[in-house]
């Protein structure tokens, strides 16, 4: 019989602490009971860590003194660590390099746009889904991260933009949308990854008030883990990385079609839709030769016609080393032309981010190379 947890040869696995936003509210008034301070107190630290963004005692001058600091250690510790920022888009794009205690790396992106500010999280360190043109895919998974981890990425975006660390446009921005596109499956983290919607959506003190509608949970098509998130009552948008209208070629793009294909897949999807009242967004990484042909914007089409769909295209960003490169310019325009004449809904994404390594698919956490 093996030793359970002798084996030398793994690094011991650490959990991250415990963070006050992994609770709801109930646990954090147990937790701070456990203190010994009255149940009020949880909502007073809540206003100051979701409503203020601070986690700094001094600023908590409702608190008593003798107990700021005893709240602040148990329940807000620092779990993420900042290892590099870089900026480009003049300023309008900045991704965050974040370390965790137990040296698992995490990526974020903050986004500008004229009327919105959008940042993109991680959900895993790495990741397992191992899509071939994917960065993060290449590197596999090391952990699932805590709900802590991933509302710490959105809190220092957060007040990143309300302190004016953005461009220097002078601060007082408010992060308007949440989408899980950076590291990760965020289905195959699901727990953590539905608390963190709850948290970025519960108003002040339960966590941020940001509209769960502007909020994006991104899937390869885990379908029961999305039949699970339809019945959650949420109204966060889902988007279906798809890449693919047929099982052939989307059994190599997206490896995890072997177990649930395409027709499993949308099937999940149009539920959700149904449930949840929302469109579902389909990504379409464009990749020359592979997956831009008109006959497969042609089966798209019909697959997707009269549904609550909206087909979001992504010129591939090349990752090093990769056979795949961006789908010629032209091809791409005739791929969307034959979707909008079916009358399907069609947007090209811009891609935030490329010199920075911070474009869709290659947040591969370049400081562990
Ligand atoms: N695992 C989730 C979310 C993370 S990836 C998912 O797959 O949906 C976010 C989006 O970026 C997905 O649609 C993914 O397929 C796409 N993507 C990954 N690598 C890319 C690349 N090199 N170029 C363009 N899009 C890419």
């Amino acid at each position: 019989m093996e030793l359970i947890g002798l084996d030398a040869r793994r690094p011991a696995r650490v959990r991250p602490l415990r963070h006050l936003a992994d609770l709801d509210a109930a646990g954090r008034r147990a937790a701070v009971a456990e203190l010994g301070e009255p149940g009020y107190r949880a909502d007073q630290l809540s206003r100051h860590y979701f409503g203020r963004l601070t986690d700094s005692p001094d600023d908590m001058t409702d608190l008593p003194a003798g107990v700021r600091g005893k709240l602040v250690d148990a329940l807000l510790p620092g779990l993420l660590t900042v290892t590099r920022e870089l900026t480009c888009d003049v300023g309008m794009t900045r991704k965050t390099l974040w370390r965790a205690p137990d040296g698992a790396y995490v990526e974020s992106v903050l986004m500008r746009y004229p009327a919105r500010v959008t940042i993109c999280v991680s959900s895993q360190a790495g990741c397992g889904m191992a899509c071939p043109f994917c960065a993060t895919g290449q590197a596999g998974l090391t952990r699932n991260l805590s709900t802590g981890e991933i509302i710490t990425q959105i809190w220092k975006g957060a007040q990143a933009l309300a302190t004016g660390r953005m461009a220097d446009l002078g601060g007082g921005l408010r992060l308007s949308n949440v989408v899980f596109m950076g590291m990760g499956e965020p289905l195959a983290n699901y727990a953590a990854v539905v608390n963190a919607v709850r948290r970025i959506s519960d108003p002040v003190p339960g966590g941020f008030g940001i509209s769960q509608r502007a909020v994006t949970v991104s899937t390869v098509g885990l379908v029961p883990a999305m039949r699970k998130l339809a019945a959650e009552g949420l109204t966060a948008r889902l988007a279906v990385s798809l890449h693919a209208p047929d099982d052939d070629l989307r059994d190599e793009l997206v490896p995890v079609n072997r177990r649930w294909k395409v027709a499993e897949v949308l099937d999940a999807a149009w539920d959700y839709a149904e449930a949840t009242g929302r469109r579902v967004s389909i990504e379409y990484a464009m990749i020359r030769d592979v997956n831009d042909q008109a006959w497969r914007a042609d089966a798209l089409a019909s697959l997707l016609a009269g549904r609550l769909a909206h087909v979001n295209l992504i010129p591939l960003n090349p990752t090093p080393g990769s056979r795949w490169t961006a789908s010629d310019p032209a091809v791409a325009d005739e791929f969307e032309s034959r979707l909008a004449r079916s009358g399907i809904p069609v947007t090209v994404r811009d891609t935030r981010g490329r010199e920075i390594d911070a474009a869709c698919g290659q947040l591969a956490a370049s400081a562990t190379k």
